[in-house]
């Protein structure tokens, strides 16, 4: 079907409008009209491809929110007009052990990325939320249990939400844990809000004084802006588990100073240039670690999703029509972003 969408045709083009096809839905596929996406930084690493591998046309977006407006003959699980959302993934191997287990993320042989992936349909590679509408099989469509007003806001839930809720978990963040959120940007703010909800201590760490007041609206216990070298050392050997949401090379020995003996740092942000590499005595002298988090699967992203719609957490959106995304790209790389862009789908049509 000829769907409107709005992507680049090269790294150093800016976004325009760009028409589409959307496959017809298969026995098990929902087609999904769009209402809103959020506007992820992964999206402008994949658009200027900072990330290696970007193919063009780029229709990014995989913070996807909308109504069912028509189901495969086989579709069980899904009804024309259910509110629903689809996150990063579209598809997997559905056999492999990581499959199995429910983390779709980290197929063996791959998962099928919402954009940029290998595609059987046109053009060859999957294209994303930027766009009227989008057609998924059943397995990768999540339900939406909040009030039909808040879908804006949900939208950054499925990847944003998704993506600091499962190390939160993972590492059982809750209660009498000191967790430190590194960032307060898409990722950072709902890492905030989660583990805060989790009934963790939480110490949000910012390069941005102006957003000290609601990182502590937002949730935090405490506020850290890291440049301010008294207040980090202050806080050296205090936390259990630190998120580092960046989406800039920077030092990580500032960080893994910050944990307690046997605490993990945890990097989910993926710069366009590495980390200068960490230093490794700081890690031997506490057991310290140093991992990373990608997502989450299918199941645990619904019941992030219920967990949140259960709480009432929502992401802090700035709503903004689809020819604003270029000037959105240029604010999120200055940290200029509370919280999350949305991009409100009808401004397509
Ligand atoms: P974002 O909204 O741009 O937030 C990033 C935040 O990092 C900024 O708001 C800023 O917060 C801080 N920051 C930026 N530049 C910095 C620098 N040079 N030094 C220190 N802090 C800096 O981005 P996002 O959408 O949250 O995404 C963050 C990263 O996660 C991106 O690299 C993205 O690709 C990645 N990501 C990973 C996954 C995964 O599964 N692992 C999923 C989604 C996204 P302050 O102003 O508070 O310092
Ligand atoms: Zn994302």
């Amino acid at each position: 079907m000829a769907t409107k969408a709005y992507g680049a045709y090269a790294a150093d083009k800016l976004l325009e409008p760009i028409g589409i096809t959307r496959r017809e839905p298969g026995p098990s596929d929902v087609q999904i009209d769009i209402a809103f996406c959020g506007v992820c930084h992964s999206d402008l690493h994949t658009v200027r491809s900072e990330w290696a591998g970007t193919l063009y046309p780029c229709v990014p977006g995989h913070e996807i929110v909308g109504k069912v407006s028509a189901v495969g003959a086989g579709v069980a699980r899904f009804e024309v007009g259910d509110t629903v959302g689809v996150g990063c993934m579209v598809d997997s191997c559905q056999h492999c052990a990581a499959c199995g287990e429910g983390l779709e993320q980290f197929c063996e042989n791959g998962f099928t990325g919402t954009y940029n992936a290998p595609t059987p349909d046109t053009p060859g590679h999957t294209l994303g939320g930027y766009s009227q509408r989008i057609v998924v099989d059943e397995k990768f469509v999540l339900r939406i249990g909040h009030a039909p007003e808040q879908l804006a806001a949900v939208a950054p839930l499925l990847c944003a939400g998704i993506t600091t809720y499962s190390p939160l978990r993972h590492w059982k963040v809750g209660p009498g844990k000191r967790v430190g959120i590194v960032g307060i940007g898409g990722l950072g703010h709902m890492g905030i809000k989660l583990a805060h909800a989790m009934g963790a201590h939480v110490v949000a760490f910012t390069t941005s004084e102006s957003k000290r007041q609601d990182a502590l609206d937002l949730g935090a216990d405490e506020v850290v802006v890291s440049r301010d070298a008294e207040a980090m050392a202050a806080r050296t050997g205090s936390l259990d588990f630190i998120l580092d949401t960046v989406a800039a090379s920077h030092d990580l020995d500032a960080l893994t100073a910050l944990l307690k003996r046997d605490g993990t740092l945890c990097l989910v942000g993926v710069p366009e240039h590495a980390h200068p590499s960490p230093d490794v005595s700081g890690l031997i002298f506490g057991r310290k670690a140093i991992a990373g988090s990608l997502i989450g699967g299918i199941a645990e992203t619904q019941e992030m999703l219920d967990f949140c719609a259960e709480k009432g957490i929502v992401s802090e959106i700035e709503l903004i029509p689809v020819e604003g995304i270029d000037r959105a790209y240029d604010r999120m790389l200055k940290s200029d972003v509370k919280y999350r862009f949305v991009i409100d789908n009808s401004s397509l049509g």
